[in-house]
């Protein structure tokens, strides 16, 4: 079980707010989208939860534990980001099972985990390349898999997408919610993509300029949106 829990999150940068009075509950195994256009915020409360940047003010509540001000190791989480930092020098093996190897697993656990997650994400085949000679999809899924393999409580996701092209796109959001399906796991994904948000998302959070404007599936938010912005963001439901 992982829900989370954000209270009166406030973050400044020197005399500059970007991220005010945000509150959120997000339950066990949803999919939560934070959308908004750029510079609104996603990734600075993204990378709150995850411990990579401290609040100004609030709290970050992981399964009943206060986690603010803990450090990123200790709550449980892993984090996917849209530049896919894989080391180049290992093999797509070896991108998987080093942050494992560092926790102290036992090479068979880590043989298992690292067999599992590249089968749910077709990379069986790949496992001895290095990552310059994948494919920007495949790639992607090897970072994916880096985080799969650490079996957190809640995946992060900040625009994990973006460097692929359009067709690639689709087919990796359709993995994702496939993983989603699979993994059963609690997920926070940022973009500023409509159409990923609301094909991915249970819920989606509509941030600008740092606050919540709206927060509700797809369907609520494109049948009632709470005002023009929410309206104007908002693509159809597919
Ligand atoms: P998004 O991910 O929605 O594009 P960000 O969370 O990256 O937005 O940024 C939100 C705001 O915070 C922007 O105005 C950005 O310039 C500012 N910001 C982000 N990180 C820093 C930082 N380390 N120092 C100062 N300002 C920052
Ligand atoms: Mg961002």
């Amino acid at each position: 079980m992982a829900e989370l829990t954000l209270s009166g999150i406030t973050k400044s940068f020197g005399a500059t707010t970007v991220i005010h009075a945000v509150d959120l509950h997000v339950a066990d195994g949803e999919f939560v989208v934070f959308v908004g256009p750029s510079g609104c915020g996603k990734s600075t409360l993204l990378r709150i939860i995850a411990g990579l940047e401290e609040v100004t003010t609030g709290s970050i509540v992981i399964d009943g534990a206060d986690v603010t001000g803990r450090p990123a190791s200790e709550r449980g989480l892993a984090m996917v980001f849209q530049s896919y930092a894989l080391y180049p020098h290992m093999s797509v093996y070896k991108n998987m099972a080093f942050a494992l190897e560092n926790m102290g697993l036992k090479a068979p656990e880590i043989d298992a985990r690292v067999r599992r997650a590249a089968t749910m994400l077709r990379l069986t085949d790949y496992l001895e390349r290095k990552p310059k000679a994948l494919s920007g999809g495949q790639r992607q899924r090897v970072a994916i898999g880096r985080a799969i393999v650490r079996d957190p409580k809640i995946f992060l996701f900040d625009e994990p997408l973006s460097n692929l092209d359009a067709e690639l796109r689709v087919a990796t959001r359709k993995e994702l919610a496939g993983l989603h399906a699979e993994l059963g796991g609690t997920m926070i994904y940022v973009t500023h993509d409509q159409v990923e948000a609301m094909t991915l998302a249970d819920r989606i959070v509509v941030l600008q300029s740092g606050r919540i404007e709206q927060i509700g599936t797809p369907l609520e938010l494109y049948n009632r949106p709470d005002n023009l912005f929410v309206a104007g963001f908002i693509g159809s439901p597919r």
